[in-house]
């Protein structure tokens, strides 16, 4: 059995289409899983904890939870699209919430499991909105706010990143070579997966003496994909297959 990696499906009632595919996708692939890795960007958006009740919202959490429920072990680490998910979110899914980064042990390799956009260092502009986001000073007085004047913050500032990303230049929105040599040196490991750059791929490269390889997964955008790794295999699949 084989363990499942995703990210960057940025689900959204208006994208309906998509969402069925990821239902498949639960039903089917992840459903004789080993376990299931969400690495970021499950949603288009995140408001908070408290917009559980919203029907689109309830519906793909239950699909999570029928999942785990059949006891497929659920992992989340939140994107830049969904780090306001907290507690709320992980008991009403079922899943287990994961730092950025998170280092596991998959058949014996130890890999370093990003969202990716940390490593996007280059943005520097990303990194400093990052940065203030992150902080609790700023989570906590966020999410004091009413729920529809987040969403009506979120929708703008959306605005304004889909903006910044057709004038900002194409390699500026990709990891930074010396981020990724940093990443895997500190942590000692040789497997890095990642999403967030929407360029599923298989990168080799040497740190150190050592052969390291560098997974990007796909987004969810024209259709889905998925990583899988067990103990002969590691392969991108293109999901529906
Ligand atoms: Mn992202």
């Amino acid at each position: 059995m084989a363990t499942l990696f995703i990210s960057d499906l940025h689900l959204c009632p208006s994208r309906p289409g998509i969402t069925r595919h990821f239902l498949e996708f639960l039903a089917g692939p992840a459903h004789s899983a080993d376990s299931l890795y969400i690495l970021g960007d499950l949603f288009e958006y995140w408001a908070g904890d408290d917009d559980l009740g919203e029907p689109f919202n309830a519906k793909v959490c239950a699909a999570l939870r029928a999942l785990a429920d059949c006891g497929v072990p659920l992992y989340f680490m939140a994107g830049n699209r969904d780090f306001l998910v907290g507690e709320g979110f992980s008991r009403s899914a079922g899943l287990n919430l994961l730092p950025d980064p998170t280092l596991v042990e998959v058949n014996g390799t130890t890999t370093l499991l990003m969202h990716g956009d940390t490593l996007c260092t280059d943005d520097v502009a990303y990194q400093a909105f990052r940065a203030e986001v992150r902080s609790p000073e700023w989570r906590q007085a966020f999410l004091a706010l009413p729920l529809a004047q987040r969403k009506a913050q979120i929708e703008a500032l959306r605005r304004e990143s889909e903006a910044q990303k057709r004038i900002k230049p194409v390699d500026v929105m990709d990891v930074n070579p010396a981020a990724v040599l940093q990443a895997l040196t500190f942590h000692r490991c040789t497997r890095l997966i990642h999403g967030h750059t929407h360029r599923a791929a298989r990168h080799r490269l040497e740190v150190g003496g050592h052969t390291c390889e560098r997974w990007v997964l796909p987004d969810w955008y024209e259709k889905g994909g998925y990583l899988s790794g067990d103990a002969s295999e590691w392969r991108l699949h293109s999901w529906p297959a």
